[in-house]
């Protein structure tokens, strides 16, 4: 009970955003890149192991950013903006410009390589087919949903493979979800092609609250559990839950990753015993309210140490 986790991404070493610089202005190889994405990679895996989390991530050190990673490898999208910027906060769309269709499998490799470097479940993560289409300039598809479902076919064979390879969590986030509720049959209209028949446990990452609009509705997601940032609201969303049950696990969202400032151990226990009140410790994951990536490492790693700090008192008052 209380398994503790994060949503995906970690904070790139100032070696891995100089690389990237590096590889962009064409000083250095690919592979040169990848040998120094792999050992930052190591480092996260061995980071979250000290810090004694249960279920890891590979950190997505390789990605510029949730979009344009998966559309710089798949077909029929191209990336907007004259300059490529690898390594920056500078955000560039993707394109889409012909049928979107997979090369091969896009985030299989990392999660091979994070798996062997360690004993504990590793999560296979890729980005939603709502989210890829929100965040995208649709310039060949007549509709939304027409996009939507076709990132939704590409995305359900990476869920396979990643199955395949191993994979006992598959998480999809779908950040974006929270901001159009208009949309929200779409997006589980995308949701449910994704993961049709997949065994491994399914998870989606939401973010950007406004909650309201979308609960309980989002309980019709096809997934086995629900990420949601809920500290930086101030866990409202636990008053939503306490009028509608929410019946599937929760990913409680329980550091601010906006804040530099390091949360006390009082006010996560704090957080968590609130969630425990509307839900049963089985089913609540603690994590934090999305990827670390905007944090220094520092901050990153004494934010986790806190969280993984007062889980544990939780769950020794628990017992
Ligand atoms: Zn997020």
């Amino acid at each position: 009970m209380l398994e503790t986790t994060t949503i995906g991404s970690f904070p790139k070493p100032d070696y891995i955003k100089k690389a990237r610089g590096q590889f962009a202005r064409g000083e250095i190889s690919r592979e040169a890149l990848k040998e120094l994405e792999k050992k930052a990679t190591e480092e996260v895996i061995r980071t979250q192991e000290k810090l004694g989390l249960d279920i890891l991530v590979d950190g997505e050190i390789y990605r510029g950013d949730m979009t344009t990673y998966f559309a710089e490898l798949m077909e029929g999208l191209e990336i907007s903006g004259l300059v490529r910027s690898y390594g920056n906060r500078y955000y560039r769309k993707p394109v889409v410009s012909g049928p979107v269709k997979r090369r091969g499998p896009m985030t299989v490799d990392w999660f091979l390589y994070a798996q062997g470097l360690t004993k504990k479940p590793v999560k296979g993560m890729f980005t939603g087919p709502y989210t890829m289409t929100d965040w995208s300039f649709n310039e060949h598809y007549p509709t939304r949903r027409d996009l939507v479902l076709d990132f939704a076919h590409q995305l359900h064979e990476e869920a396979l493979d990643l199955e395949k390879a191993g994979a006992q969590y598959i998480q999809i986030d779908e950040p974006a979800i929270s901001t159009r509720p208009d949309e929200i049959d779409l997006a589980i209209e995308g949701l449910q092609i994704v993961t049709e028949g997949l065994r491994a446990k399914t998870i989606t990452h939401i973010c950007y609250g406004d909650f309201e609009k979308v609960y309980p509705r989002i309980l019709d997601l096809p997934v086995d559990q629900i990420a949601l940032e809920m500290s930086n609201s101030g866990y409202d969303l636990l008053r939503l839950i306490e009028k509608h049950p929410f019946t599937k696990e929760l990913g409680l969202g329980a550091l601010d990753v906006h804040s530099h400032v390091i949360e006390t151990k009082e006010k996560v226990k704090e957080g968590i015993k609130q969630a425990l009140e509307v839900i049963p410790p089985e089913r609540i994951v603690v994590n934090p309210d999305c990827g670390l990536k905007t944090r220094t490492p520092e901050e990153a790693i004494e934010k986790l140490k806190v969280m993984v700090e007062a889980v544990g008192e939780v769950r020794a008052e628990l017992n």
